[in-house]
């Protein structure tokens, strides 16, 4: 079968040309490149050191070598994770491949790996290590891979919602709570912990439904956080109306609401976003229609409600990939989801036409801040016995995010 070619690309930034460690410290915190950067970063985000020079000047046959030299000498001691939206330069190295939650659970699977290499970004490799057996050490080859949709829900401006949510709305009577906080995965492991200490639990956009259901039966109303687009599309999705959904803006009080909305609503959407998946819009979907009549256009649920209304299928990465490779030889797909992913899903599938909506080039910025580079450095210093890029989450933390996950586990 004959197939039109997918249409042109261009990038939304120049120095998307450029490699990451010209971002790094000591220049102040910032996501470079891509689809997050004009998002304000927060003052105390993650950076990462200079690359040392060495690692900076080596070629991709010398990455290659060293990091393959690693993998073979570390054996099973080594568990290197690889999230979609990496780029395909990190992805062939990864042990496993997979979305944020599958890697985590994985990787706690994996008891022989001491060292659990995450290929992905700041909050990945929090959950990582929420879920590792004690003996396993969680790395992030780049401290400045942080997530702006994570970051747009901090802590402190949570507590402080949930502060003025209960002296407005009254504390747990009887069986059912005021307010349910329901994070999604793609957060702080501060804010998971808040969840499992105040009733609530995690999500992930396979199950985001399964979870709203929950907490309806345990509640009143939901505080979802941080996306407001995958809070309000499953919500939409459940029956719930429009007008029972109110944006909660950390900035304004009582989140710009009146105490009369607030006590209408059925859901407190956070007021946060993914800078990827907001690119995509209902006009790119009418262009797709019009040059490739026919094509099934699918995308990802932190897209905008208009977006989602007008796509055919709505649906996590894992439902994504499964979609387009389930389906037949010669079918056409124009998917609004990260470039990384869209690329590979192009290179898995030739006989498919497969695009990504949005004809720009627009990374994930802090995905695209994990590069071989940092990889082999990583790997290096762990064959020196050194562990760089640690992340942890302390006990306390640990424990409520645990609890909060394991409400979400017990769904299934
Ligand atoms: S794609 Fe969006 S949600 Fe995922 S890491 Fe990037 S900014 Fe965060």
């Amino acid at each position: 079968m004959t197939t039109l070619p997918a249409p042109p690309l261009t990038n939304c930034s120049p120095q998307l040309t450029l490699d990451p460690w010209h971002f790094d410290a000591p220049l102040p915190p910032h996501y470079g490149p891509g689809a997050s950067q004009t998002d304000t970063i927060p003052l105390n985000a993650p950076t990462q050191p200079q690359l040392p020079a060495e690692y900076r000047a080596l070629d991709q046959t010398e990455l290659d070598r060293r990091i393959r030299r690693a993998k073979a000498e570390l054996g099973e001691r080594l568990l290197i994770l690889g999230h979609h939206y990496q780029r395909d330069e990190i992805i062939k190295y990864a042990d496993l491949r997979g979305d944020s939650f599958k890697l985590s659970e994985l990787a706690a699977a994996r008891p022989e790996a001491d060292y659990i290499v995450f290929c992905g970004v700041h909050f990945m490799a929090e959950s990582a290590d929420v879920l590792a057996q004690p003996h396993q050490q969680v790395i992030l080859p780049n401290m400045a891979a942080g997530c702006s949709m994570a970051d747009m829900a901090h802590e402190d401006d949570v507590l402080d919602a949930w502060d003025a949510l209960t002296a407005l709305l009254g504390t747990a009577s009887g069986a059912t709570q005021p307010v349910i906080p329901i994070t999604y995965m793609n957060s702080a492991a501060a804010l998971k912990s808040f969840c499992g200490e105040h009733g609530g639990s995690v999500c992930t956009s396979s199950n985001a439904e399964h979870v709203l259901r929950w907490a309806f039966e345990r509640g009143e109303r939901v505080l979802f956080f941080p996306d407001q687009h995958l809070g309000r599309n499953t919500a939409w999705a459940m029956g719930i109306p429009l007008e029972q959904m109110v944006v909660w803006d950390p900035r304004r009080p009582l989140g710009g609401n009146t105490p009369d909305q607030l006590r209408q609503a059925r859901i407190i959407l956070w007021k946060g976003h993914c800078s990827v998946h907001k690119r995509f819009t209902v006009q790119q979907i009418e262009q797709a229609r019009r040059d490739y009549p026919g094509i099934n256009v699918i995308v990802h649920p932190e897209c905008e409600l208009p977006v989602v209304q007008a796509a055919d299928i709505y649906g996590s990465t894992e439902l994504i990939l499964a979609r387009i490779a389930a389906s037949a030889p010669g079918s056409q797909w124009a998917v609004g989801t990260e470039i990384s992913m869209v690329r590979r899903l192009q290179q898995e599938h030739p006989d498919k036409l497969i695009f990504c909506l949005d004809p720009v080039v627009c990374p994930c910025s802090t995905m695209y801040r994990i590069h071989p580079a940092y990889l082999a450095w990583a790997l290096d210093n762990l064959l020196a016995g050194q562990v760089v890029n640690r992340i942890t989450v302390d006990a306390t933390t640990k424990h409520w995010a645990r609890v909060a996950l394991e409400r979400m586990l017990a769904l299934h």
